[in-house]
C-alpha cells in the first residue's frame, strides 16, 4: 500500500513526488507573484503539492494502486486507471475540486483572491466565472471555516496566565438583518450578539432568535471561559452568571461595534447569514495567514491526514 506521503512504487502511481508539509505552505511567501508561475507551470502537480488533490488512488476491487494516463479532452489533462480492471476515476476523486468543472488555476486562484478578502464581484470577474458559481463557491468556503470552527472552537476570556487578572470580552447586540428573500411586509429582523476579547482581537459572533436577554446566557457560557471580565452596555443581564465578572463600558472605548460594520448592508438572507459570521470570525482568528490556513483546512478536513 502506498501512503499518502510516502515514495511511490513508479513514478506514474503518483502524481506529485514534491508534497509540501504544513509548514512549508504556512511559512512560503504567498503572492500573486509566486503564485501565478505554479499555476502555469504544472497545476496538477501544484493542486497535489498542496494537497487539494490526493496523490494517488486506489482500485478497491483489486487493492492495486491505479495508474496516471494521460487524456488531453479531460479538464486536468490525467485520469487514474486500474491496470488490471481497467477502472478509471478522475483525479480530483474524493477531493475538495471533485464537483467541480472549474480548472484548478481557476479554484486556487479563487481561494488565493477570498484569502485576500477580495470583493466577489472582483473574483467572479478575474477567475471568470458565472454569478451562480461565485456565489456557490463563496458558500464552499464558508463551510471549510465553519467546519474548521466546530472542529476548534474559539474560546474567548478567562485569566491572563502572566497577570493573573481577568481577561476582558467586550460583548454588544449589534446588526439586524432583513430577510430579502421572504415575501411580504415581513420585518423579521435578526439580532447579532458579538463578543471580541481585548487586546487579542479574537471575536464571536452568532445571530440571536430570542431578543430577550435570557437567550444570551448559554451563548455566553459557551463561548467565554470561567474568569472572563465580561464588558457591555448593560443592555443584557448577566449578574445570574456568577463565574464571570461583569462591568460595563464606556462607549468612547467601545471597540467591539466597528469590527462588525464588514457585516452591515447588502447581506443576504437569514439562511446565510450565519455563514457570513462565520467568515467573519474565522479570518478574525487567522489573521494574515488566511491562505495557507484555508489550504490547510481544505486538506484536514477531505482526509489528507497530519497536519
Ligand atoms: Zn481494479
Amino acid at each position: 500500500m502506498v501512503s499518502e506521503y510516502g515514495p511511490p512504487r513508479t513514478a506514474r502511481e503518483c502524481i506529485s513526488e514534491h508534497i509540501l508539509t504544513p509548514s512549508q505552505i504556512q511559512d512560503f511567501d504567498w503572492t500573486f507573484l509566486s503564485l501565478v508561475p505554479k499555476l502555469i507551470e504544472n497545476e496538477v502537480d501544484f493542486a497535489v503539492s498542496l494537497g487539494l488533490i490526493h496523490n494517488t488512488n486506489k482500485c478497491e476491487a483489486c487493492n492495486l494502486p491505479r495508474v496516471l494516463i494521460k487524456r488531453k479532452k479531460l479538464l486536468d489533462g490525467y485520469m487514474w486507471r486500474c491496470r488490471d480492471c481497467k477502472s478509471s476515476c478522475s483525479i480530483r476523486a474524493g477531493s475538495f475540486l471533485e464537483a467541480s468543472n472549474l480548472s484548478i488555476k481557476q479554484i486556487i486562484m479563487l481561494l488565493y483572491c477570498w484569502s485576500l478578502d477580495m470583493k466577489q464581484v472582483t473574483i467572479k470577474k478575474e477567475i471568470s466565472v458565472s454569478s451562480r458559481t461565485i456565489t456557490d463557491w463563496m458558500q464552499f468556503i464558508r463551510e471549510v471555516c465553519e467546519q474548521d470552527i466546530l472542529n476548534n472552537p474559539i474560546m474567548l476570556g478567562g485569566i491572563d496566565e502572566q497577570t493573573n487578572n481577568p481577561k476582558e470580552v467586550e460583548v454588544d447586540k449589534c446588526f439586524f438583518f432583513k430577510r430579502k428573500y421572504i415575501k411580504g411586509p415581513t420585518q423579521d429582523d435578526v439580532w447579532v450578539f458579538c463578543a471580541v476579547e481585548r487586546g487579542s482581537h479574537r471575536c464571536n459572533l452568532t445571530t440571536v432568535e430570542e431578543k430577550d436577554r435570557e437567550g444570551l446566557f448559554p451563548i455566553v457560557r459557551a463561548w467565554m471561559l470561567p474568569g472572563t471580565r465580561i464588558i457591555s452596555d448593560g443592555w443584557a443581564d448577566y449578574e445570574g452568571l456568577d463565574q464571570f465578572e461583569h462591568a460595563t463600558y464606556e462607549h468612547e472605548h467601545d471597540s467591539a461595534r466597528p469590527k462588525i460594520q464588514k457585516l452591515s448592508g447588502g447581506r443576504q438572507g437569514l439562511d446565510t447569514c450565519d455563514l457570513h459570521l462565520v467568515e467573519f470570525m474565522w479570518r478574525h482568528r487567522e489573521k494574515g495567514e488566511v491562505f495557507p490556513r484555508i489550504i490547510q483546512c481544505i486538506r484536514n478536513q477531505y482526509s489528507f491526514g497530519a497536519s
